[in-house]
């Protein structure tokens, strides 16, 4: 039987991390992986999470399990951290799933029970496990304009012009904020225009919020996903606490799902819970314990919201740095673009093979479609990049 298995093409991004590793060379950089990194190189557990750890060592009576959408309490403190007070609560159902990754795929299912001739629109480029993950579930899949190649920011016009071919009842997938991986973002007039025209269209938007804080702060970067919330009748949103609590390995993602009504929350919330049953029955609880102490937590809570300004405001630093570090060696503004883009990363713009180069001569690692990690960066590597840059072309 295995032996009729076809070869699957390795994920690009963990095949970059493979190479990255086998690389002897000491100067090398590493620029692939969203994972966020301290001037040091190094990830940290943040400070209110390693608290809390301490605390729950002490408290925790139990391993026994949970439920099967996971706890209510973290539910309730993940409802307000995305959705602040936007929605009535019985008219959320919710599903916590192994990282923002399980949850995407719980609602993809969801999806696909729910309405099985929808088509999912997802931005063009977009995070390369959406439409993997989209073909794996099997449902029809488009794609939307997103990024302007010469400004690098978002192409509003096309993006309007390809949303208005959205069908009644498509849902489209939207990254609620710092968009992976282009780094360009919607402006609160765009959201609010492309919240217009969905409504108008008959969709249904998912919000994909995987770096909450990352961009422009805790609560301006819930702004699109909060306007969605008060306008349309159902929303599927998948957030992800891998990031912004720094709880990669914990796998700790969850399902908000908004319906109509109080009539339509339990149904969806009884379908949740099956395909929970189904697909892994109980979500792993470490994490989510973690965050729901930290936000519940007025002392820790303040400690993570300040860290997480720190990481916050430490790339926005970096991308200043990179961004003069540019204009100095090209003598140009045309990488102006990473210093107004928001979140872990952007795209160079260079071609596949520039980017090769950058890897071969320069021991620099990004993918294949010049996506960097920010927080790869340091004082240490940007004059080192920002001349390799240069030095292949770019
Ligand atoms: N969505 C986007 C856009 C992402 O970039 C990521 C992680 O890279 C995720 C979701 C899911 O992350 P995780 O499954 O690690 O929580």
């Amino acid at each position: 039987m295995l032996e009729n298995l076809t070869q699957q093409p390795p994920d690009k991004i963990i095949m970059l991390s493979g190479m990255f590793r086998a690389d002897e060379r000491p100067e090398k950089i590493d620029l692939g992986v969203g994972v966020y990194k301290d001037a040091n190189g190094n990830t940290p557990i943040m400070r209110a999470v390693k608290k809390a750890e301490q605390l729950l060592w002490d408290a925790e009576t139990t391993k026994s399990y949970t439920a099967l959408i996971g706890d209510g309490g973290f539910h309730k403190v993940m409802a307000d951290l995305v959705l602040g007070d936007t929605v009535a609560a019985e008219r959320l159902s919710f599903a916590h799933a192994p990282g923002g990754t399980g949850a995407i795929r719980q609602i993809l299912e969801l999806i696909k029970v729910a309405s099985p001739h929808a088509t999912i629109w997802m931005s063009d480029p977009t995070w390369p496990n959406h439409p993997a993950m989209v073909k794996g579930v099997g449902i029809p899949m488009k794609t939307y304009a997103y990024l302007d190649d010469e400004t690098r920011t978002v192409d509003f016009a096309g993006m309007m012009a390809d949303l208005g071919q959205v069908n009644a009842g498509d849902v489209v997938i939207l990254h609620g904020c710092c968009h992976n991986p282009t780094g360009a973002n919607l402006n609160q007039t765009q959201w609010q225009q492309v919240a217009d025209l969905l409504l108008e269209r008959g969709a249904i938007p998912f919000v994909d919020i995987a770096y909450q804080g990352f961009g422009d702060g805790l609560v301006a970067d819930a702004y699109g996903v909060r306007l969605l919330a008060q306008k349309f009748p159902e929303l599927l949103i998948s957030a992800s606490c891998s990031k912004n609590f720094g709880i990669y390995r914990e796998r700790c993602g969850l399902v908000i799902a908004v319906s109509k009504d109080a009539a339509g929350s339990a149904l969806t919330q009884g379908m949740l819970s099956s395909l929970n049953r189904l697909n892994f029955s109980f979500p792993p609880d470490h994490g989510a314990r973690l965050v729901t102490m930290v936000l519940n937590d007025p002392e820790l809570r303040a400690d993570w919201e300040a860290e997480l300004e720190e990481v916050r405001n430490s790339m926005l630093g970096l991308r200043q740095k990179l961004a003069d570090a540019l204009r100095t060696e090209t003598g140009s503004d045309r990488y102006g673009f990473i210093a107004e883009h928001r979140g872990m990363f952007s795209r160079l713009g260079l071609s596949e093979e520039q980017v090769a180069k950058l890897r071969e001569d320069h021991a620099i690692y990004m993918i294949g479609d010049s996506r960097f990690n920010v927080a790869g960066l340091s004082d240490k590597v940007i004059p080192i990049l920002a001349k390799a840059i240069v030095a292949v072309g770019g």
